[in-house]
């Protein structure tokens, strides 16, 4: 059967590396990176500016990219993912599907998410905050790893109804919240994300995630036990993992 039209997409970058953050930490996945966000984090460091150009691996690991001008072509994108699938066939876990905030393309991953299931299944990082463009696509993803941001993290009002309706749609899949948190996190914004996860349900994986500035976790040892303490006793399913790929220098 011929493939449906599918839209073209402006991308920042595709290639392969080791997922640095949360519970898949150390599986390799292909990247997806779709440009802008609705967010304006404090602490963010990720170019997800629109522009002229998609930069690509030119083979999977090798670092080394090419260019390739934007809006690209689906049947390109999917040539590729095959290509380096069926180059390294159990090298890789999951295709991550991030950004900037990628949930703002819903209308583009609809088409492109059935599509690249083929390949391998799907992994969406989002800030957790567009409600309705998660609901459109949730079964076509197998893991969602969401953010609940905090306000003494980000400088942003943290939006918790929006965060909780987020997490009852994602949770009808795998799915895991993360906490960006910085040595002045207080008790009382991680004891209402923890009452949030938990209220959903208490099998969520809930990760603290320090804070990296020059590739260090800046957050003492001693603040994030305490954290750890804290949060453990309403949110048994947690785990206190750093920005691995930071440390890693891998892309
Ligand atoms: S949601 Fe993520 S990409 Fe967007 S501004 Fe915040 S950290 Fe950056």
């Amino acid at each position: 059967m011929p493939m449906p039209h599918i839209p073209k997409a402006d991308l920042i970058e595709i290639f392969s590396s080791i997922q640095g953050e949360g519970v898949l930490v150390g599986c390799r996945q292909i990247f997806l990176r779709f440009p802008d966000c609705n967010l304006n984090c404090r602490y963010c460091d990720t170019n997800f500016l629109k522009s002229k150009t998609c930069q690509i691996e030119k083979r999977p690991g090798s670092g080394q990219l090419i260019e390739l001008e934007n809006p690209v072509d689906f049947i390109t994108v999917k040539k590729i993912l095959t290509m380096w699938n069926s180059e390294l066939p159990a090298a890789h876990h999951s295709i991550s599907i991030t950004g900037g905030e990628p949930l703002l393309h819903e209308q583009l991953l609809a088409s492109w998410l059935p599509e690249l299931k083929k390949i391998l299944p799907i992994y969406l990082e989002t800030n957790g905050t567009l409600i309705d463009q998660l609901a459109a696509l949730i079964n076509h993803l197998d893991w969602v790893s969401m953010d609940i941001k905090l306000h003494s993290q980000t400088g942003l009002r943290t939006e918790w109804e929006t965060h909780r309706k987020f997490l009852k749609i994602a949770n009808q899949t795998d799915c895991y919240v993360k906490l960006v948190v910085g040595e002045d996190t207080p008790d009382l914004e991680l004891q209402l994300a923890a009452d949030l996860v938990s209220g959903v349900s208490k099998n969520i994986p809930l990760v603290l995630q320090p804070v990296t500035l020059d590739n260090k976790t800046a957050v003492s040892t001693t603040r994030l036990l305490q954290m750890q303490a804290l949060i453990a006793e309403i949110n048994p399913n947690l785990r206190v993992i750093p920005q691995t790929h930071r440390f890693m220098g891998v892309m």
